[in-house]
């Protein structure tokens, strides 16, 4: 079974010493096992993951740079954010292609150079599909994804997340419904194995995200093809976000008895 993974994403919230505070609380409060992790302001990443150590709680970056190091201003390296001790980094949120008009072609330099230095890439996407029939079958496209998947072997797709985020839902009132989070996760898998193969797409992990709340989460979480969730402002509050964890362990436990 892919392993569900949890994603708090605080924006352009909280300083560095609210950051480390709430991850030392996390760090005690996350059951064993479990992935959970939080995608700060890139100030305070460093110093998160020097005051939580070696715990596994994942310290997340919610963007960088698209080279290693040299001539982009204000942009933050892969590489030292790799040396930072962050584990994963956000890359295409809605947020970035709306207000900063990032490409495809730049979001796809930056899952590489992320790959390059094994920091795992979370790429968001909020499109809508083409559907096609292709010998009577049918098939999903996702522009964004193809463009920024292309050239990747499959050893490399292996490493990748995917977060399915919906424009309609990021930011707003009311989350998609699960059957829509799960109906549109399934269509991704079925193109990421259109094009990685299905052992590929089996093992990829998807994620919903778009106003989840403990409330909502454990429908939307629980479906077979969701494998977890990004959540902006309920992950803010310690109490709200630990519930959510938890909602999400008893949906891991319901899909593992399932199997
Ligand atoms: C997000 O921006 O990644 C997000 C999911 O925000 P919210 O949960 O606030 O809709």
């Amino acid at each position: 079974m892919r392993k569900p993974f949890i994603i708090a994403n605080w924006k352009m919230n909280k300083n560095v010493q609210e950051s480390v505070e709430f991850a030392k609380a996390m760090q005690n409060a996350v059951p064993l096992g479990e992935d959970v992790g939080i995608a700060a302001q890139a100030l305070s990443l460093y110093s998160m993951r020097a005051a939580i150590g070696d715990s596994p709680l994942r310290i997340i970056a919610q963007n960088a740079g698209s080279q290693p190091a040299g001539a982009q201003t204000g942009e933050i390296s892969i590489e030292s954010l790799a040396d930072a001790g962050v584990s994963h980094v956000l890359l295409g949120h809605l947020e970035r292609r709306l207000l900063f008009h990032e490409s495809n072609e730049e979001i796809g330099k930056k899952v590489a150079t992320a790959l390059q230095f094994g920091v795992t890439p979370i790429i968001c996407t909020d499109e809508e599909k083409i559907q096609v029939t292709i010998d009577g079958e049918q098939h999903y496209f996702f522009h964004q994804l193809t463009s920024i998947l292309q050239g990747l072997s499959p050893k490399q797709m292996r490493r990748i997340i995917i977060s399915y985020e919906p424009r309609f839902a990021v930011g707003a009132k009311q989350a998609a419904s699960p059957k829509v989070a799960e109906t549109t996760c399934w269509q991704i898998r079925q193109s990421i194995a259109d094009h990685f193969g299905k052992k590929v797409a089996d093992e990829v992990r998807i994620l919903y995200g778009g106003s989840v709340t403990p409330q909502n989460i454990y429908g939307i979480v629980s479906q077979p093809n969701v494998d977890g969730a990004l959540i902006g402002r309920a992950s803010l509050d310690i109490q709200s976000f630990l519930q959510m964890v938890n909602c999400f362990q008893t949906a891991k436990r319901q899909k593992l008895a399932a199997i």
